[in-house]
């Protein structure tokens, strides 16, 4: 990978023609080892969220070496970037030679599933193996994500007790329960809530989970969701899992995704038209503005100019603006707001921050775009919830109201905290 010290020195260097992907491995880094030092348990990556090959590897070289795989390509990855790497298959619906590729090939042994089919089919796929860890997904009550996980997979609280006594009979290894409170949760409590669920399933199964689960679901920070420090959702986990019916020796572990790797990538694209409020950008929701399009966040940016050698970030008065696309569907629309300097023009540098997950990973090449390359920068993102970079973005007057509104969107009904305990 080639690389520059900032977005600027590339703009200066070569006006990239096409997109280019700026990856931060050090943002990477420091996001794994805050994760390592403070989260009382194992810690794996949730792979879909950057299956990047430098992330991979970044997280590996910084102490997180296990990993939620949800697909074979994902573990044939992980082999190669992070050899001898453990891998939990946590996707609750699997092929069966999904299962046996895992199992057989490639040392998977711990599985997730929502029902009693997807455990035959997993004990069937393994040969009757007796050295697995079963993880039953649960489905939880999410509060304050901005996108729920809740809707397409997880045994509900009437079903669960039959499956967790299933899967303790099933196993003289570990058996454990999982959840996901939803993505880029903006409620720390959630994850104790969720815990408080899982314990109940637990007891009237009448069972001792071996392994507690928390999923992903750890926020990071764009316009308009600035969340609690991630510190408080780990205290969140620790309350939960205090008040949970445990053993000794219950392990406890996550699977973040987003707070890994979201402040790790943006995106440089070129402006080749500008159309009113409108800008025509290289890339767009068939490339690495996915979210932007379709939950319309309004990810933050940055202009640079790169005429004749004098290479700048342009600043100056800003200006709400919403991007198209190169491609020709009209879906591909992203509105923001995007906050520009008024006098943003074609040929300029837009650079989109926060896009490490689920940005570059959803790339894909309709209508013969989104072919971006990739270089390495070592600036700070644009925001950071591990010290890197500021809490907040800073916008105008104007975005901030509009930032109310989007967490009044992403802010569901009910009061915080009102599952708090006390013991
Ligand atoms: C997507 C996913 C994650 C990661 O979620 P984030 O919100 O990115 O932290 C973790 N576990 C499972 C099972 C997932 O599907």
């Amino acid at each position: 990978m080639h690389t520059y010290h900032t977005p600027l020195d590339l703009v200066r260097d070569r006006s990239p023609e096409r997109p280019v992907a700026l990856a931060r491995p050090d943002a990477v880094a420091t996001a794994a080892r805050w994760f390592q030092d403070k989260f009382k348990g194992d810690v794996f990556y949730a792979v879909k969220a950057n299956p990047s090959p430098w992330v991979i590897e970044t997280l590996a070289a910084n102490g997180v070496n296990s990993f939620d795989v949800a697909s074979v390509p994902e573990i044939e990855l992980v082999s190669q970037f992070a050899p001898g790497a453990r891998m939990a298959f946590m996707h609750p619906v699997k092929s069966r030679r999904a299962i046996s590729q895992a199992y057989f090939d490639h040392g998977v042994r711990t599985f997730s599933f929502d029902t009693h089919d997807e455990l035959a089919k997993i004990l069937d796929a393994t040969g009757g193996a007796k050295d697995l860890n079963l993880m039953v997904r649960l489905a939880v009550q999410a509060e304050g994500a901005a996108y729920s996980l809740s809707g397409k997979f997880g045994v509900d609280a009437h079903d669960a007790p039959a499956l967790l006594l299933a899967a303790r009979r099933a196993t003289q290894e570990l058996m454990g329960v999982s959840f996901h409170v939803g993505s880029q949760c903006m409620r720390p409590t959630a994850f104790q809530a969720a815990m408080s669920q899982a314990s109940r399933a637990l007891v009237r199964a009448g069972v001792f989970a071996d392994v507690v689960d928390v999923g992903g679901g750890f926020p990071s920070i764009y316009p308009g969701m600035v969340p609690p420090d991630m510190a408080d959702y780990l205290d969140s986990i620790d309350r939960g899992f205090a008040e949970m019916m445990v053993h000794e020796t219950t392990e406890l572990w996550c699977e973040p995704g987003r707070a890994l790797v979201a402040e790790a990538s943006s995106i440089l694209t070129k402006v080749e038209l500008k159309k009113g409020d409108a800008l025509y950008l290289n890339d767009g929701s068939y490339g690495s503005l996915f979210d932007a399009a379709h939950t319309k966040w309004p990810f933050p940016v940055k202009l640079f100019r790169g005429a004749d050698g004098q290479a700048c970030e342009v600043e100056g008065p800003l200006k709400p603006f919403r991007f198209y696309g190169p491609t020709c569907d009209s879906l591909d629309h992203m509105p923001g707001p995007f906050w520009l300097p008024e006098d943003v023009r074609e040929g300029d540098y837009v650079e989109i921050g926060m896009l490490g997950a689920y940005g570059v990973a959803m790339n894909t090449r309709f209508n013969g775009f989104g072919d971006a390359e990739t270089v390495e920068v070592s600036d700070a993102p644009m925001a950071s919830m591990f010290g890197l970079a500021g809490r907040t973005i800073r916008l105008p007057r104007e975005q901030q109201e509009e930032d109310r509104k989007v967490v009044r969107l992403s802010r569901p009904k009910g009061r915080a905290g009102k599952s708090r305990r006390r013991r």
